[in-house]
């Protein structure tokens, strides 16, 4: 039997001040585009917005009465991307969210299902998609790699 362990490296940041101008300007995007959610359910509204040497693209969570059938925004922006720009890849993804029922202040990350896709994403394009995760305000996290997100991926290795 062995031991083995991962680990994880990640930028922690206090505030946008702290960003290079271009991931301050996607976050803002991010930010912003909360407004355009339709959470009338969590009132949880998130936003994404994703660079790409086209042009940025945004996406917000769509929530369904009938609950399964809602899309986070991270998904809601992937395919809105694949379908402007296919064969594009993302540099860049910023994750804000505003919570109707609270504080807004801390870095939130994709769930499962948006890791797998967005890691599906990244392969695609054939190189590192950063993560940038963030509230409406406060902490800013940035991972280099959304690989790094989900260790233990299940890959399209394992269907060869
Ligand atoms: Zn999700």
């Amino acid at each position: 039997m062995k031991e083995k362990k991962i680990e994880i490296e990640y930028q922690v940041y206090q505030d946008m001040s702290e960003l290079s101008k271009e991931d301050a300007e996607l976050l803002t995007t991010a930010r912003t585009i909360t407004k355009q959610a339709y959470a009338p359910y969590s009132r949880f509204r998130v936003g994404a917005a994703a660079r790409t040497e086209k042009g940025v693209v945004t996406g917000t969570n769509q929530e369904n009465a009938s609950f399964p059938v809602g899309i986070c925004a991270e998904r809601s922006l992937l395919s809105t991307a694949a379908t402007l720009f296919p064969g594009i890849a993302i540099d860049t993804i910023a994750i804000s969210y505003d919570n109707e029922k609270g504080e807004s202040i801390h870095p939130i990350s994709p769930c499962g299902m948006c890791r797998q896709a967005l890691l599906e994403y990244e392969s695609r394009g054939g190189k590192p998609l950063r993560v940038i995760l963030s509230g409406q305000s406060g902490e800013i996290i940035i991972v280099e790699s959304v690989s790094k997100l989900l260790p233990f991926a299940f890959t399209d290795k394992e269907l060869s």
